[in-house]
């Protein structure tokens, strides 16, 4: 976006204009936020847009050449931290560390999480519907616990949001496996809790719930390359001929966690082109 200056010298008065890739819009100017799973897919492009926002970024992820490499590009100082959120210790450490780097913490988005092939529920493996619950419920519980906590240290005047990115698979049944389905059904719950719980405090929580997007995560559970799958996603989209991107997502998460989101508190931000608000046998 351009920036409109004009500088005014003795003799001439002239119009500058400049183009800044790293300030489209000003929602999150100086806020302290963490992006967990920023390394890849959804929420690489939340560290993108909200570095592009004016925010301080931190990914919090486990694929440390991927994140080093989205920090190093993304801009405004962004910067990557190893952490696997199943690990508490580690998702506390991460805060802190965040909190004695710049001060406080402003935006948490608890955006990392894996789909596990798990199958049907009658020969589902426990086990890893233990792993999916580890990821995509606890360890976000992990990340609203510790992000919550720094929030309300700070004080209610300075607050704070956190936003989950759930999914579509928190509303309805169909849209992956049960393990996957059972877990941001969870994580929906827990945030609809901790919006209640911490709303004394300032502190907003919300989901943003996206449909289906062509990244690394969706695109190894279908065997598929990215544009493959979001032909296939196209002809069945309610918005014909769209397509949702990762960055729709993401700005889904910046209104959530910016101040233009201030009276919005245990709210769930479906962004799948109206796929669950339809009843697809009228379309
Ligand atoms: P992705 O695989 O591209 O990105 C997920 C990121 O999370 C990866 O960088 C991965 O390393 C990280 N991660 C996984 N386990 C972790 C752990 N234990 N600790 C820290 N980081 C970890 O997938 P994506 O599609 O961008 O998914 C992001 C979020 O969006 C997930 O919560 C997913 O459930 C949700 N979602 C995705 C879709 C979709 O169609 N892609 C749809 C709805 C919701």
């Amino acid at each position: 976006h351009m920036h409109l200056t004009a500088p005014i010298s003795a003799a001439t008065s002239f119009i500058v204009f400049s183009m800044d890739p790293f300030s489209s819009n000003p929602w999150l100017d100086g806020k302290v936020t963490i992006v967990t799973g920023g390394a890849s897919g959804i929420g690489e492009a939340a560290v993108r847009l909200f570095a592009s926002s004016g925010a301080t970024v931190v990914i919090a992820d486990i694929q440390d050449a991927l994140g080093e490499a989205v920090a190093a590009s993304a801009g405004s100082g962004c910067t990557y931290m190893r952490c696997d959120v199943t690990d508490e210790s580690q998702v506390e450490a991460t805060v802190a560390a965040v909190v004695a780097a710049h001060g406080h913490l402003d935006v948490m988005l608890s955006n990392a999480g894996v789909l596990l092939p798990t199958g049907s529920v009658m020969d589902m493996d426990l086990s890893e519907l233990d792993r999916v619950m580890a990821v995509n419920f606890r360890g976000a519980a992990a990340c609203v616990k510790h992000a919550a906590r720094a929030m309300v240290a700070a004080g209610e005047s300075r607050g704070g949001a956190i936003v989950c990115t759930a999914s579509v698979a928190s509303l309805q049944g169909g849209f992956g496996p049960a393990s996957y389905t059972a877990s941001k059904h969870a994580l929906l719950g827990l945030v609809r809790a901790a919006a209640g719980e911490l709303g004394r405090h300032g502190v907003r929580v919300n989901c943003v719930s996206p449909s289906g997007v062509a990244t690394p995560m969706s695109c190894t559970l279908m065997g598929v390359g990215p544009e493959e799958l979001e032909a296939m996603t196209v002809p069945h989209n309610v918005l014909r001929g769209k397509v949702l991107r990762a960055e729709d997502v993401a700005e889904a998460a910046l209104f959530l966690a910016s101040d233009q989101g201030a009276f919005i508190s245990g709210h769930n931000l479906v962004v799948d082109g109206a796929t669950t608000a339809v009843n697809p046998d009228v379309l």
